[in-house]
């Protein structure tokens, strides 16, 4: 099926399409000679087959080069959402955003399982580097994808569906694989969601406590800054799901908190137990709203569940360096997957994210700290952030084949992918 993407009137000029000059945060520079904004899934196989390099531009949430390019394709026309009569799936554009998601299924009392932090971003831009959101039992966003339509490097448009050999390899491509036009995601009854911040976790405890906090909800996040304060804990339940007690030594906040602590809340979503809307709840920012600060960088740091405590403890050997450097860490866990390029690939994990300060030295210091502290313990890249060592996932040779079986002149391979994907 052709997405119905919203096109000009008939008679309208053209108008020119500007190529994005950077990131979201303003802390990457694009180097894009120049960009189309194709409206049909014929017109995107016109411009893939026309360009030597390009590479596709989501909603530009990444905090490094992985999207950069020659030639900017731009999917913002394509943002249909349409859920399947059965109602366990919904077909989402190449350019639809987690909000354009949540606002189409409202009507038809469908939710999605999880989200990450917020919901400005793209979903297939989100899906193409494993962003995740939290859980114990709850896989990144690339594991709701049940198909995939994509134009390849060579203008061929493939379904892939889930259980079909190349879907695994395929869903967390990093965009060197070609240009999604459309998902297809799993999805689920919307209930109403609560959300409360328990505050007082001594900092040294953590490591000891991480398993029995995340079991207290469904998405569980933990906000700390190394700085010898007590963390608090985000819990994210929805209604008519198992609700243990907390330790009566966390209390509940009895008003509203910013991930950064210091920062107006006003942009987050309701945190004082109020039944509400799953996309009020779930993310951490309010659509609409600036999520985070606007002013910073990102890395996030996945490492397997068995090396939480563990991982806990070498960070806080480098607490103080953190410290000087992050605007905030946050703790989530994130289930196992069989997605080949999934930095949960095979394991479940804790994942450790850092918001940090617009001072891109500090930040490049601690985060190269980070990876020292956690190499032995196996650590993971987030894909979409600010990390010094490329990994090499278990599955990459299949991965680097499947590439180039999909795009044999290489029109989706970028200085960034060149780099970390294929070289040894
Ligand atoms: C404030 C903030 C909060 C965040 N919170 C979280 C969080 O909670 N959890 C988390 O895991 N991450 C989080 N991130 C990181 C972010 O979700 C990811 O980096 C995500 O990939 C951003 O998607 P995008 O479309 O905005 O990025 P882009 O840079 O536009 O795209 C990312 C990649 O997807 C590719 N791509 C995009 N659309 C398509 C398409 N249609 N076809 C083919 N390839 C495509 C691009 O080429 C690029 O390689 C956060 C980022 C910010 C700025």
């Amino acid at each position: 099926m052709t997405p119905s993407a919203r096109r000009p009137r008939p008679g309208t000029p053209a108008k020119p399409v500007h190529a994005p000059r950077g990131n979201w945060s303003g802390t990457v520079e694009y180097g894009f000679r120049d960009a189309s904004r194709p409206t049909t899934t014929d017109e995107v196989r016109r411009v893939v087959t026309a360009h030597d390099h390009l590479r596709v531009v989501g909603t530009g949430h990444t905090f490094n080069a992985v999207t950069d390019g020659d030639h900017a394709l731009l999917m913002d026309r394509f943002t249909d959402v349409e859920p399947t009569p059965d109602g366990t799936s919904v077909w989402v554009g190449g350019g639809a955003t987690y909000a354009d998601v949540a606002l189409a299924l409202r009507p038809h009392g469908l939710a999605l399982r999880n989200l990450a932090s917020l919901p400005h971003i793209s979903v297939a831009g989100a899906v193409a580097t494993a962003t995740h959101g939290s859980g114990l039992t709850a896989g990144n966003l690339a594991t709701h994808v049940r198909s995939l339509e994509l134009v390849t490097g060579t203008g061929e448009l493939l379904t892939l569906h889930r259980g079909e050999p190349d879907h695994a390899g395929a869903v967390v491509s990093l965009g060197s694989l070609g240009v999604v036009t459309r998902l297809e995601l799993d999805v689920e009854q919307d209930r109403p969601w609560r959300q409360v911040v328990l505050e007082g976790l001594p900092e040294p405890e953590i490591s000891s406590r991480l398993e029995a906090l995340h079991s207290l909800a469904r998405s569980v996040s933990i906000f700390l800054r190394w700085d010898g304060e007590p963390a608090r804990v985000w819990l994210k339940r929805r209604e008519g799901d198992p609700s243990p007690p907390p330790s009566a030594d966390l209390l509940q906040a009895a008003e509203e908190h910013h991930p950064i602590a210091g920062l107006d809340p006003v942009h987050c979503t309701p945190q004082l137990d109020e039944p509400g809307w799953w996309a009020d709840r779930v993310p951490h920012f309010l659509m609409g709203f600036m999520p985070s600060n606007g002013d910073e960088s990102q890395s996030e740091y996945h490492v397997a569940r068995e090396h939480g405590p563990a991982a806990v403890e070498a960070l806080r050997g480098i607490g103080a360096e953190i410290a000087a450097a992050a605007q905030t860490t946050e703790i989530r866990a994130v289930a196992a997957d069989d997605l080949w390029l999934s930095p949960q690939h095979g394991q479940g994990t804790w994942s450790f994210h850092f918001t940090w300060s617009s001072r891109p030295a500090a930040a490049e210091r601690a985060a190269a700290a980070i990876e020292e502290a956690l190499a032995p313990l196996g650590a993971r890249p987030h894909w979409g952030k600010v990390f010094h060592h490329a990994p090499r996932p278990e599955r990459l040779d299949d991965f680097r084949v499947l590439r180039e079986r999909l795009d044999p002149d290489e029109r989706f391979v970028n200085d960034w992918v060149r780099r970390v994907l294929l070289t040894d």
